[in-house]
């Protein structure tokens, strides 16, 4: 989201003539776009900002500009701790970039600009051409959260749950795909959420399918319980709908669910998947994890393994719980940290292995990929394929913006290595 957040940044501000830089020493404005979601973000904000003033020790200062929810939730003390910061921006204010910077400019005193005007946001956004021609984009659709995991900051850092009107989301993907997008992935907090006067996200995607030159849709993040019927069909009904499906799930064990907030069990959870399998064979997961929650047991973290195995996600992202300020779980008793380093150790290399097994399986396979980019000084693209795998190819003719069919040479956890059709497999000795 802070993906899509900083390239609309960039097609606000080049309305008053700001364009993105080339050299870092050259730069007269700096935006830091910042995440609150992991710990430690507001250091990293100062550790940032500090290395800035150290290239512009003896040179004109740049205007300073925070952004993102670091600056919505921590605005005032960043403004007061680090005077080099000229700016906080929350991520409902960017739509008032231009004017705070003309602000700035003008030597007015420093600007907290944290309101949540979501709505005066994307009615001034509708406005600004999104000027994004990458093949594969992301496409804001919803904001917000009214969920409250207890160990979350997003309702407080976003606000409640905000969807964007359908008929300009159909406009800016049409814009997007003039641009030359192929690929566009429908960005929420709680993008299955989506309901703009009764049209839910499954509505959209069927709207979007129709744009001939669009090739793929994805959408993320979804919750397990906003997981409506139709939008487990929209995974039949659209072959543009790539089968892979982000379903967060954090915890196997309904006792540490509940403590969490999460409104779902473990139940309800497979059921869901169960469905989704059904109606179409092909999908498979990935999910994210908290590992070490407050009052997780032995018992608590077997359920974990014990759902990893079964649902063998082909990816994972897993983290030590760590505690953010404001949230109702900071109040908690932390269980002890080597226990929930050993954990988590024993979580990834159960998942790594998971993966591994799986990205085996697809060697000697063929795989559709649509391909991203070129390799910086090499003669390689990268693409992915229908299920986010990274894939890398050797060609002499350009393959950006195409979707061939690859046949899988080797490859690691992270990386498949393949050839085209045309090629020789002994051409991709990687
Ligand atoms: S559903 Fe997601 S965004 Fe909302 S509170 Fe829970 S973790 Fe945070």
């Amino acid at each position: 989201m802070n993906e899509y957040d900083s390239e609309r940044i960039y097609d606000i501000a080049k309305k008053i003539n700001y364009e993105k830089s080339k050299d870092f020493n050259e730069i007269n404005c700096y935006v830091l776009n910042t995440c609150h979601i992991r710990e430690k973000a507001t250091e990293k904000v100062y550790h940032d900002v500090g290395r800035l003033k150290k290239v512009f020790r003896n040179k004109k200062k740049p205007i300073v500009i925070v952004t993102g929810c670091v600056a919505q939730a921590e605005g005032e003390i960043l403004l007061k701790r680090e005077t080099y910061i000229d700016a906080v921006i929350g991520p409902q204010s960017i739509h008032r970039f231009n004017e705070i910077i003309t602000k700035i400019e003008k030597k007015y005193k420093k600007v907290n600009s944290t309101h949540f005007d979501v709505i005066d946001k994307f009615d001034t956004l509708k406005l600004i051409k999104n000027l994004n021609n990458k093949i594969s984009s992301f496409l804001t659709i919803q904001e917000g959260c009214d969920k409250f995991c207890k160990f979350c900051v997003v309702p407080y850092t976003r606000g409640p749950e905000f969807s964007r009107s359908i008929q300009e989301l159909v406009n800016e993907c049409n814009e997007l795909v003039d641009n030359g997008s192929k690929e566009i992935t429908l960005l929420g907090q709680n993008v299955n959420a989506y309901n703009y006067n009764g049209e839910k996200l499954s509505d959209l995607i069927n709207k979007i399918s129709k744009i001939k030159k669009l090739k793929r849709i994805r959408y993320t993040t979804s919750h397990p319980i906003d997981f409506t019927s139709d939008l487990i069909d929209a995974h039949q009904s659209s072959d543009k709908l790539m089968p892979l499906i982000h379903l967060p799930v954090q915890s196997g064990s309904d006792k540490i669910l509940k403590s969490m907030n999460r409104k779902h069990n473990i139940e309800d959870y497979l059921n869901l998947i169960k469905k989704l399998k059904k109606t179409n064979p092909k999908v498979k997961f990935s999910s994210d994890f908290i590992i070490g929650y407050p009052g997780e047991t032995e018992e608590d973290f077997n359920a974990t393994l014990k759902l990893l195995k079964e649902v063998e996600y082909i990816n994972t992202y897993s983290y030590l719980y760590s505690p953010r300020p404001g949230t109702p779980a900071s109040k908690l008793k932390k269980i002890e940290e080597s226990v929930m380093k050993k954990r988590l150790l024993i979580f990834q290399k159960f998942a790594g292995e998971i993966k591994m097994k799986y990205k085996k399986s697809l060697i000697n396979k063929e795989l559709l990929v649509l391909f991203e980019n070129k390799v910086k000084g090499k003669n390689e693209f990268f693409g992915r394929d229908e299920f986010s795998n990274s894939v890398i190819v050797k060609s002499d003719e350009n393959l950006v913006g195409k979707i061939e069919k690859i046949s899988i040479i080797n490859g690691n956890q992270n990386t498949l290595f393949g050839v085209t059709k045309n090629q020789d497999r002994k051409e991709f000795a990687a």
